[in-house]
């Protein structure tokens, strides 16, 4: 997506490369590592309501299947491209062994702007990539999920297509999928609890109230607008919220129940044409610049970059997306003293909810809301403490802590399982 310095597959190669170079792996696990196990892009047709056919361009990329099968969303976006799906793969592949779940990483993407597109168009647009990808999804080979502009809805119908192609109910396909098909109580507000659980764990070790805290987030779909809910009501005072409508800002706090409301009900699920006296509007890049003590960029990667990492006013920036935040970023952040959560920690609650969605579909057995968030909440507490003290004692960034650890533990798993044949 975007520019030749906005690429993300080249970031997220980066990134990589600084903790190989850490860690001293073996050339043959940096080539390895450093690309996709496997990609398919595929051309298909779609039957338009008013007549006509439209030709679609998809992708689903398998980063590593190192650690078990590959898990990772699908996302429908017009500036989805191959490049963005084999970053955003990679970036699974350290989320799920920092998380030390049982998975490689994957992602897959379709080029198209769904609000360009009827519900029915939609689903016909989702049965037939489905359909087109098959080749490579099911339960124990690669369990794709929702991510930016598809939905439990989404997962259902991606889940019905494989069934129907099979002659059975096959729940544990996809996760994300609506409780009454298999989902897991939980699952839809996971990521946002564990970005919350962040921001509650960072606020305790720096000696903060969560509730007295500031708080602008960017994105307010299921990662943002979940995070901001259950920030809302732990006390912090809401200062800026931006979506694609662009950035809403509020000195004295907004009201995000109200603006969860709005836009559920509004055309497209945005908060466009939200007005209230005391509201300032400005640019959804602006809101990142917003006087703040934490900041959750939720929507996009690249939005935090050499050019306004130094307007960044906010002590930690708590990363909802994946790969919001670029290296030259990073580097003018932490020389600032700025804590970046990073991605593959940060927004990990909904892949563990996600593996928790898959054991329970597996096993036909299902568990109480209350002993998802538990096992949640265990999971991320100590992923997060492990990360922040190899930080403290190795002088180095939340980011490169992360990716030791996840790095490594793919690392070894290839080595413990040699070069076939
Ligand atoms: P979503 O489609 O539910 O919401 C995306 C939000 O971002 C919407 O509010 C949209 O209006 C807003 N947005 C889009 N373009 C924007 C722009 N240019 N500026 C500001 N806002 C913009 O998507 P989501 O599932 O919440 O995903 C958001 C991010 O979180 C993505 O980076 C995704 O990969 C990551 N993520 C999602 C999950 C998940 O479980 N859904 C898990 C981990 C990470």
């Amino acid at each position: 997506m975007g520019s030749e310095s906005g690429n993300a597959y080249h970031i997220a190669q980066q990134q990589f490369d600084l903790a190989a170079e850490w860690l001293q792996l073996p050339e043959a696990q940096r080539a390895v590592l450093r690309e996709p196990q496997r990609e398919l892009t595929v051309r298909f047709p779609v039957k338009l309501d008013h007549g006509g056919v439209r030709l679609f361009t998809g992708y689903r990329v398998q980063h590593s299947l190192a650690r078990g099968p590959a898990k990772g969303g699908i996302r429908y976006h017009p500036a989805v491209d191959l490049d963005e799906v084999r970053a955003l793969a990679m970036w699974m592949t350290w989320k799920c062994a920092l998380m030390n779940l049982p998975y490689g990483g994957a992602k897959g993407g379709v080029v198209v702007d769904p609000a360009q597109l009827s519900s029915d168009e939609l689903e016909r647009l989702t049965r037939r990539f489905t359909s087109e990808v098959s080749l490579l999804i099911g339960p124990e080979r690669d369990i794709p999920a929702p991510d930016v502009n598809t939905s439990a809805q989404t997962m259902a119908w991606m889940m019905d297509t494989i069934s129907m192609q099979r002659g059975h109910t096959v729940n544990a396909i996809v996760t994300g999928k609506p409780v009454a098909v298999g989902g897991s109580l939980g699952r839809s507000d996971a990521t946002g609890r564990g970005v919350w659980l962040m921001a509650r764990e960072w606020a305790r070790r720096t000696g903060r109230a969560l509730g007295e805290c500031r708080v602008a987030v960017q994105g307010f779909g299921n990662v943002g607008g979940g995070a901001a809910r259950l920030l809302a009501a732990s006390g912090c005072r809401m200062v800026g919220i931006a979506d694609v409508s662009g950035g809403y800002r509020c000195r004295t706090g907004l009201d995000i129940a109200t603006m969860q409301a709005y836009a559920a009900s509004a055309p497209h699920r945005t908060l466009a044409g939200y007005i209230q006296p005391d509201i300032e509007r400005c640019s959804a890049a602006e809101i990142l610049e917003t006087p703040c003590d934490i900041l959750i960029p939720a929507a996009l990667e690249h939005q935090l970059t050499d050019a306004n990492a130094d307007r960044i006013s906010a002590a930690v920036i708590i990363e909802g997306a994946n790969g919001p935040t670029t290296p030259e970023a990073d580097r003018a952040l932490a020389a600032r003293g700025v804590t970046v959560i990073p991605d593959i920690l940060a927004n990990a609650g909904g892949v563990i909810v996600s593996y928790f969605e898959w054991v329970q579909g597996l096993q036909s057995f299902f568990w109480s809301e209350a002993e998802v968030n538990q096992r949640l909440e265990q999971i991320m507490v100590a992923a997060g403490e492990t990360v922040y003290n190899l930080a403290i004692a190795r002088g180095i960034t939340w980011r490169l802590a992360a990716y030791l650890i996840a790095v490594r533990r793919v690392a070894d798993a290839l080595a413990i399982r040699g070069i076939y044949p």
